[in-house]
């Protein structure tokens, strides 16, 4: 059920949105469609920020080029798949380091019972492994991620609405001490139901070895999707289409005749397995042709991605550079005395209704 508080009406300013991507690995289809679609759809609603988390990946990731790597082809993949820099400053956590000050601001306001019962921690002690201090205070630089742009909507899935509210838990107690200081952000859930299946039918995920890359190599792309886990249904047989993780993908990636052409196919039955294969390894190749496009002419321009972060860490730093002078002074980190109070009597704080 979605909470009523975390609906945004329509008439409401959206005026900064937030999001943010690990750079973790290559990017899948469970990534495309339930998440950086709709993230960046939302670069038309407003002033907005992208970011590649890099410091968050610093967590699982420890091959230092693998991670350069990751960094540079999560930002040459959302430019190609239509995020656009110059709406929405899109820039590498890292490069922001106004973000990591403010994260130890927050730090000092942050209740330890808090971070344990965040679920990433919890789960992985429950598991009996062995959590760093850096997967423990994840939130807490969430939040300053969140803060340190005044941010009123940050677009989330299921899994991080909890962080949400710690961000808004953390930002209520600083204010309460110090001051008007920052914004209290609202989640806003994308879209839900974009639960993509994998190539063995379970949900899409890195973990689980199943993925299908956007941008992968076309020629692998289609083994992939050839092995693809099936039913034994016996090939005459009618079947619903729906459910079916193959028909699943499909109707993601295919023009809406075209799905519906192959759902009235499963129900007729006297078809293979193979054939929507077939189908599938078409419509993707389709679905992403502009886009694969568009990486090649941006990856074939050097230095062309490498301007449009430094742009982005500019404008960004800028942003956050402000909002971190005004946490300092209110807090008394600064010689020049001054509140946050001052900021309520001159600014308007969107992200509360
Ligand atoms: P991991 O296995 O490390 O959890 P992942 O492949 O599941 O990695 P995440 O980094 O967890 O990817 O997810 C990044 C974003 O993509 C999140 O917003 C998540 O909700 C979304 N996402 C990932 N997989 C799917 C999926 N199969 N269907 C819908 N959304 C997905
Ligand atoms: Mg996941």
């Amino acid at each position: 059920m979605r909470d009523p508080q975390q609906t945004i009406p329509p008439s409401a300013p959206p005026t900064r949105v937030l999001s943010g991507i690990q750079p973790t690995g290559r990017f899948h289809w469970g990534n495309y469609f339930g998440a950086i679609r709709q993230y960046i759809e939302l670069q038309s609603v407003g002033e907005s920020y992208y970011f590649i988390a890099d410091l968050h990946a610093l967590t699982t990731v420890r091959e230092p080029d693998r991670l350069r790597g990751f960094v540079r082809d999560a930002a040459l993949d959302l430019v190609a798949l239509g995020l656009d820099p110059d709406r929405a400053a899109l820039f590498v956590q890292s490069e922001v380091p106004e973000v990591t000050e403010l994260t130890w601001l927050l730090m000092t306001v942050t209740p330890m019972g808090l971070l344990e019962r965040c679920h990433a921690y919890k789960d992985k002690k429950t598991r009996g492994l062995a959590a760093d201090a850096g997967l423990f205070t994840y939130p807490v630089l969430m939040s300053a991620d969140i803060l340190a742009y005044d941010a009123t909507i940050v677009p989330v899935g299921e899994d991080q609405v909890q962080h949400i509210e710690v961000c808004r838990d953390l930002a209520g107690t600083f204010n309460h001490l110090y001051g008007d200081v920052f914004t209290l952000p609202k989640s806003r859930l994308v879209e839900a139901g974009a639960r993509v299946p994998g190539t063995d039918g379970q949900k899409m995920s890195k973990s689980y070895d199943n993925t299908i890359e956007v941008f992968e190599e076309p020629g692998a792309q289609k083994k992939k999707i050839m092995r693809i886990t099936t039913d034994s249904r016996p090939m005459e047989q009618p079947k619903e289409p729906e459910g079916d993780h193959l028909y699943d993908l499909y109707s993601l990636l295919a023009p809406a005749a075209d799905r519906q052409a192959m759902a009235d196919l499963y129900r007729r039955g006297g078809f293979g397995y193979g054939d929507v294969k077939k189908a599938l390894v078409t419509a993707a190749a389709d679905f992403f042709a502009d886009a694969r496009r568009r990486r090649a002419l941006l990856e074939a321009d050097a230095g062309a991605i490498d301007a449009i972060l430094a742009r982005g860490a500019e404008r960004a730093r800028a942003k956050a550079g402000d909002v971190l002078c005004r946490a300092k002074r209110a807090c008394g980190l600064s010689r020049a005395p001054g509140g946050g109070g001052e900021r309520g009597r001159k600014q308007s704080r969107g992200g509360e209704a």
